[in-house]
């Protein structure tokens, strides 16, 4: 049953198809307050003079403004760049991973569910920032280098084709190629899942054959890669975070670039992101 105190209840509640968990604090105190945090936790602080079904229900009654909350959270959290603090999530190869910093030693590592940073004791967040940045840009060349590698092998409109790599961070596409079969990728791209790197990777590697976005380059991608449509939809829907002020969200892969205004609304609702959502009663009339 539930016990009272200084110790908070956890909770669980859903409306429509989202189910979420609060934490419930019974205190000497006469309002009730519902406060959603922009890192999705939901506290409710409640007077223990009420019963619990009173409170309950009061909280029932706001289930729909609590959905909102977390889901305008959500999306900021999915376009605002990296504050590269401990705790923070990174995503690698379409995996949560937490940020987790060492005072000691030097280097980066994914160690279980885990990006473990090392750096000095002094080093600040900006030094955070360059070791994870660097580490993301130098893991970028060896997997894209792999899976296209492997893409190659096993696609025989792929194979034999000749173009080389460059790994450079752009702000509204996934990747490039150039008429001379330079191809271009965005290190960002490995924070996706692979099955959507490797459409990317073919994407572009359809180019060397094809430049334009012609009938027969989409003829051509299809051979190649019959279910590029379905990759395509979920590489879109992807919650990538930029890295640097620069937003790292291309709509996608390709040459084609993704509406500044649209990248502009996305970074307008990111600066709203470090402030809680509060709901609050007062205790008159209850
Ligand atoms: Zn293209």
């Amino acid at each position: 049953m539930t016990h009272r105190g200084g110790s908070a209840l956890r909770m669980s509640s859903s409306w429509g198809e989202r189910t979420f968990e609060y934490s419930l604090q019974l205190q000497a105190r006469r309002d009730l307050v519902i406060t959603v945090h922009p890192d999705l936790c939901v506290e409710v602080l409640a007077p223990e003079s009420k019963s619990l079904d009173v409170v309950l229900g009061r909280i029932e009654a706001k289930r729909s403004w609590i959905a909102r909350q977390l889901r305008e959270f959500e999306g900021q959290q999915t376009f605002a760049p990296h504050r590269f603090v401990p705790g923070e999530s990174c995503l690698y190869l379409g995996r949560q991973y937490r940020l987790r910093v060492e005072r000691t030693g030097q280097g980066v590592a994914l160690q279980g569910g885990r990006l473990v940073v090392r750096v000095s004791p002094k080093a600040g967040p900006e030094r955070v920032r360059e070791a994870v940045v660097g580490w993301y840009r130098h893991r970028a060349r060896d997997v894209f280098e792999r899976r296209a590698q492997r893409l190659q092998r096993e696609i025989g409109l792929l194979s034999g084709l000749e173009w080389t790599l460059r790994v450079r961070q752009m702000q509204r596409r996934w990747g490039s190629c150039t008429a001379r079969g330079t191809i271009t990728l965005n290190p960002a791209l490995l924070q996706v899942p692979p099955s959507c790197i490797d459409y990317v990777i073919a994407h572009e590697l359809v180019h060397v054959l094809e430049p334009r976005h012609s009938p027969r380059f989409f003829r051509l991608l299809g051979r190649a890669m019959p279910d590029w449509e379905k990759r395509k939809g979920r590489l879109a829907g992807v919650a990538c975070r930029g890295w640097d002020e620069v937003l790292h969200a291309p709509e996608d892969a390709k040459c084609c670039s993704q509406s500044a205004s649209a990248v502009e609304e996305h970074r307008a609702r990111a600066v709203g992101s470090e402030q809680s959502a509060v709901c609050e009663w007062r205790a008159r009339g209850q």
